[in-house]
């Protein structure tokens, strides 16, 4: 097994650790509705996506 020569600095591991966040997904409002959705997903309050229809709803504007 592969064993660590040097140990890590604290600083080392905190360099590391920078990365290890997660991002919050962006949050907009849709340009149809007006609603909240993830941005560069179809809405799920008007199933538009881009100004076109990608799921049947029940509610059309
Ligand atoms: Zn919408």
């Amino acid at each position: 097994m592969a064993v660590p020569k040097k140990k890590k600095s604290r600083s080392r591991i905190g360099a590391r650790r920078s990365h290890d966040h997660v991002s919050v997904p962006a949050i907009v409002s849709c340009p149809s509705c007006g609603e909240p959705k993830v941005a560069h997903q179809v809405c799920p309050n008007c199933g538009k996506y881009a100004g076109r229809m990608v799921i049947e709803s029940e509610e059309e504007e």
